[in-house]
């Protein structure tokens, strides 16, 4: 009872005062899922003050009561029980309207803790509205006796800070804490932060476009917050539509635009958006209860459920997600090379054409420039587009149907430990596939230490560029059972080197506390085919692009800089053809500049000629085999074939150097779009050289380590 504080009978004028915000009247509308025992807390808070009657202006009952409360008084607003802040029914629409257009100071949020996961929907909707609210976890005696313990702290962290007051209302226990709590909200004392949810990336994508369209129109609108307007047209809500309506200048094309979206949405979702938008709210959080709530009783219910309870198993998670990781490495290795073969006939065929179109044994530079520096240059990375293909199919398969999640989920746990959360783990996988859109994809991450810690690792998980260099030097090594295992023991290296960096940034550059937040565990979808495919096509085009363009001109570059300067005819004099272009190349300036490296590699097993290739490859990984095979073959005017370039290979290069190769570009050498982006994104220089530098010192002397110890034990000697 308000009475029964003794605080509360600071003399009348007096005021809550905190973050330098004096209040001393307070709206408070209090809102749950009905039978949450709304009408019993509200009867507790407002006591012998109670004040029954019907709220004017609409048609739905509201009751209103005062009390006061350390000088303050509080108008206390019952809103009409509801579970979701959707419009489908008036109930559900009345609360709504009175949150956005009454502006209360506060909105108290009354939920059954012994039912926590189905309240937290209502309030996860107040947080999207960016409300000031405060959370009371009502029936704490209901869900004690089920067994249930809340860490309160760290949900409330993973909440955006948000106040959670336990409470038995039928006892009335916990009312004055929420009083409190309500004081502290209000006077900014209790600062919350924003909370935003993913929806995944197609629906994040439209909805930030969407935003962007609204923007302008932001001071017309109520609430004016563009995002959730934008978020409510997605879920095709008909009152917001009849709003923007109503109070947008540019209505007509914002609508036009929402439809679209919702076409594109339906098809690649294969859902409508709001479903798949309230599967994602559920699924945040699903996320935050399985890091905060423990049963002491086994209550799992939906298939979801099921399948979580052993994919994110503390003891099962992990070797079932290496294991998944294995079978897609596999996939790729094993499916990717009857089309791979295919590819490769194809360009040895037009390199021959062109080839052909010049008597042979032609000395001439065109034909030199189209078939050892286009066809071959190109030709030598298009040949990858299907290992590349199905990596990313199996990316987007596993991301598509709520997997990622999960493996997200179960690296939460370790990434903690070493100061990230799993949240930067999605742009790790995004970095399977190429850093540079990964590094981009930091930008979920808020707070800044760990967007940089996150970024600066980013180059150790494996891009796709880089699964050409294995593919060429495992094929040429390797027997087939063992390409795989390589591959995958590969992958994980860089993955624990990213983890051990990020350890080490946080302990010294970059220390600081990590901010709490929600792993997301959407339900399991089944994929459609068309975002399935989509996704894998974005990627496989990126890579086909970056072919046609940056590979191209590094090749033509390159090819010069193996061309030129010719050597003087009497080098060449006597020599045989072999011996011939091995003297040409020595002579050129990509021969020079490998032969000026030498002293600096040969620690780590390299020759000039990998050194040549290796300055390509920081144009761009895939140069590198392209570069590979230029070095070996130049200058007898034929393409090989790749049989024979492993055999060329195998007869230079031990396996143990094939391993350092591969060493040395997994962790080393970020290339120059990395670079690039790193830049921009971090705003200075300064990242951007430091990762580059730092992660090609680690390289040197991890691949210096593998090559000497594995030297001095004679493994891998070839
Ligand atoms: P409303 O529909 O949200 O207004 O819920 P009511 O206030 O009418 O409460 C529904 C029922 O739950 C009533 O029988 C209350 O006595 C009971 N109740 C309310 N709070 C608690 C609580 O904390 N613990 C228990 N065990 N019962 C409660
Ligand atoms: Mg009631």
């Amino acid at each position: 009872m308000a009475e029964a504080d003794p605080s509360s009978r600071v003399a009348p004028g007096g005021a809550a005062r905190a973050a330098g915000r004096a209040v001393d009247r307070i709206t408070v509308a209090l809102a749950g899922n009905p039978n949450s025992g709304k009408t019993t807390i509200f009867n507790h808070l407002t006591g012998s003050h109670q004040h029954v009657g019907n709220y004017p202006g609409v048609t739905v009952e509201k009751k209103t009561g005062v009390c006061h409360h350390r000088g303050v008084r509080l108008d206390v607003v019952d809103l009409p029980g509801t579970y979701s802040l959707t419009a489908y029914s008036t109930d559900e629409l009345v609360a709504r309207e009175f949150v956005i257009d009454e502006h209360p100071d506060v909105v108290v949020d009354i939920l059954d803790a012994s039912n926590l996961e189905r309240h937290l929907y209502l309030a996860v909707q107040f947080m999207e509205l960016g409300l000031p609210l405060v959370l009371v976890l009502n029936m704490s005696d209901v869900a004690a006796a089920q067994g249930y313990v809340v860490d309160l702290d760290r949900l409330s962290g993973l909440l955006g800070g948000v106040p959670l007051v336990p409470a038995v209302g039928n006892r009335g226990q916990g009312i004055d804490a929420i009083r409190d709590a309500i004081l502290a909200v209000a006077t900014g004392e209790r600062a919350l932060r924003p909370v935003p949810i993913t929806y995944g990336r197609e629906l994040d994508r439209e909805i930030e476009a969407l935003t962007a369209a609204l923007e302008p129109e932001a001071s017309r609108l109520a609430p004016r917050r563009p995002r959730w307007v934008a978020l409510k047209l997605l879920e095709n809500d008909a009152r917001i539509r009849e709003r923007v309506e109503r109070v947008c200048a540019s209505a007509a094309e914002v609508l036009a635009a929402t439809d679209a979206a919702v076409g594109r949405l339906r098809t690649i979702l294969g859902d409508a958006p709001e479903i798949v938008i309230a599967d994602r709210r559920y699924g945040f959080i699903s996320g935050a209860c399985q890091e905060t709530v423990r049963s002491t009783v086994e209550l799992r219910h939906t298939r979801s459920d099921q399948i979580d309870a052993i994919v994110t198993h503390p003891l099962l998670g992990l070797p079932l997600f290496l294991g998944l990781m294995y079978l897609v490495f596999w996939a790729t290795f094993s499916l990717g090379e009857y089309p791979m073969q295919g590819i490769d006939r194809l360009f040895q065929w037009l390199g021959e054409g062109v080839s052909g179109l010049w008597p042979q044994g032609s000395p001439s530079a065109l034909r030199s420039l189209l078939v050892d520096g286009v066809i071959r240059g190109v030709g030598g990375v298009i040949v990858f587009v299907p290992s590349i293909g199905i990596l990313f199919l199996a990316i987007a398969l596993l991301e598509d149907s709520g997997y990622m999640a999960r493996a997200a989920f179960i690296v939460d746990r370790w990434m903690h430990k070493i100061g990230l959360h799993g949240k930067s783990f999605i742009p790790m996988v995004i970095g399977f596939g190429c850093t540079v859109p990964a590094i981009l994809a930091t930008r979920v991450l808020e707070n800044r230490r760990d967007r940089l810690t996150t970024m600066l690792v980013l180059p150790l998980m494996s891009c796709g560029a880089r699964l050409p260099i294995y593919v060429l030097l495992t094929g040429a090594f390797f027997a087939e059972r063992w390409r795989a295992p390589v591959m995958w023991i590969l992958y994980l290296v860089g993955m624990a080197a990213a983890v051990l960096l990020a350890k080490l940034l946080r302990a010294t550059l970059l220390r600081g506390e990590t901010e709490p937040f929600v792993m997301e565990l959407p339900p399991y979808r089944a994929p459609t085919l068309q975002g399935t495919l989509l996704h894998m096509w974005q990627r496989v085009w990126m890579y086909v692009r970056k072919a046609g363009t940056i590979i191209l001109g590094v090749s033509v570059v390159l090819w010069a800089l193996s061309s030129y300067p010719k050597p003087p005819a009497e080098v060449a004099a006597g020599l045989a053809p072999p011996a011939r272009r091995a003297a040409a190349l020595e002579y050129s300036v990509a021969g020079r500049i490998g032969q000026a490296m030498e002293p600096v590699t040969r620690p780590l097993g390299f020759d000039w000629r990998v050194n040549t290739a290796l300055v390509g490859a920081f144009a761009a990984k895939e140069v590198f085999v392209v570069q590979m095979g230029i070095v070996h073959s130049l200058g007898d005017g034929r393409t090989d074939e790749p049989d024979l370039l492993h055999q060329t290979l195998r007869d230079e290069y031990s396996p143990l150097q094939a391993v350092a190769i591969m060493v040395f570009c997994l962790l080393g050498f970020p290339c120059m779009a990395t670079v690039a982006v790193m830049r921009s994104e971090s705003g200075s220089w300064k990242w951007a050289l430091l990762q580059w530098a730092g992660l090609t010192v680690l390289a040197y002397g991890v691949t210096l380590i593998v090559y000497q110890v594995g030297t001095a034990l004679g493994i891998g000697a070839g």
